[in-house]
């Protein structure tokens, strides 16, 4: 099957996404299962799902599984209890990254068509503390098996304009440099697969924690380079825990206690600033949510200050 055929059947939409900014808001959740949900992910839940419904659009889930090792036994099914247990309706099939993989390397494949990207056998211990990486290797012509590839950054300003967060403005070449699409061990980076799934799913609205505001400059780049329609991007701020800490896997937030739903739901519309929705079903919560849903009342910056729950 060539390149464009595997696209396509996988993009049933795709003729018609050089009309997207003309089409309905498509927004979607895209948990990695690398720990259960915790309180900051049911953040990110609430608020892509109600801004998505507010505005009379579309809601996916999409789970970011491509990083095996990364990968939180039982995880993943705590996000799928999650969802209905929060009375969440997604509009089509949950989708797995982790059966999609031939859909990203056909996206490297045309990359290196185009003379995009290049293999690269730098280790971590050879790249030490450098956190921009020099193009050791861009002009080096390496064989692609077995390497880590990266994709070839321009010296150039990418700006966007976030809808909580103002405009933000990063240069790759200068920040960052040339950066891996897929590392040795044959896994894809997230930031291919979130732009390849953000286009096949015709999504249109990107709203998601104030952690991945620094990743937005390699993904808009990337779609860029691939021809993708530009994005919608909320970045939100980020619940902390009692130490002030942002809650995450890493720092062991307590996991979504299902059997809370409604107050836990009610707790993240309030740490949200939303107007108060009484304790009820979480789908009739839900409702309430989006009809009283006002991004503009969601607390400036990146983390919420304060312990909510
Ligand atoms: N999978 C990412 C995470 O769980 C989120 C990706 C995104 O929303 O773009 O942190």
């Amino acid at each position: 099957m060539t390149v464009e055929n595997s696209l396509a059947e996988h993009a049933p939409h795709a003729q018609q996404r050089d009309h997207i900014s003309l089409t309905r808001y498509s927004g979607r959740f895209a948990p990695s299962p690398t720990g259960p949900l915790h309180f900051g992910s049911l953040i990110t839940a609430v608020a892509s799902y109600c801004d998505a419904k507010a505005q009379h659009g579309t809601w996916l889930v999409r789970i970011e599984d491509t990083d095996i090792p990364r990968i939180y036994p039982g995880s993943e099914n705590h996000i799928l209890r999650c969802i209905d247990a929060f009375q969440f309706e997604p509009d089509a099939e949950i989708i797995f990254q982790k059966d999609r993989l031939d859909l990203y390397a056909a996206v490297l494949q045309q990359l290196q068509q185009r003379d995009l990207v290049y293999a690269c056998q730098c280790t971590r211990k050879m790249l030490g503390s450098n956190h921009i990486y020099a193009g050791t290797c861009r002009n080096l012509g390496l064989n692609f098996a077995n390497q880590a590839i990266r994709v070839k950054v321009t010296d150039q300003e990418i700006c966007f304009q976030d809808r909580l967060q103002d405009k933000q403005c990063s240069n790759l070449a200068q920040d960052l440099g040339d950066f891996v699409l897929k590392r040795r061990d044959g896994i894809i980076n997230y930031q291919l697969a979130v732009v390849v799934d953000d286009y096949l799913q015709g999504i249109t609205h990107v709203v998601r924690g104030a952690d991945l505001l620094d990743n937005t400059a390699r993904q808009i780049y990337l779609g860029q380079l691939l021809g993708y329609p530009k994005l919608s991007y909320t970045h939100l701020p980020l619940a902390m825990n009692a130490q002030g800490q942002k809650l995450s896997k890493q720092n062991l937030a307590q996991a979504l206690d299902l059997a809370q739903a409604p107050k836990l739901l009610q707790a993240a519309l309030t740490a949200l600033n939303q107007a108060t929705v009484e304790l009820d079903t979480p789908a009739r919560m839900l409702t309430q949510a989006i009809q009283q849903w006002d991004l503009s009342r969601i607390p400036a910056g990146t983390a919420l200050h304060g312990y909510y729950l």
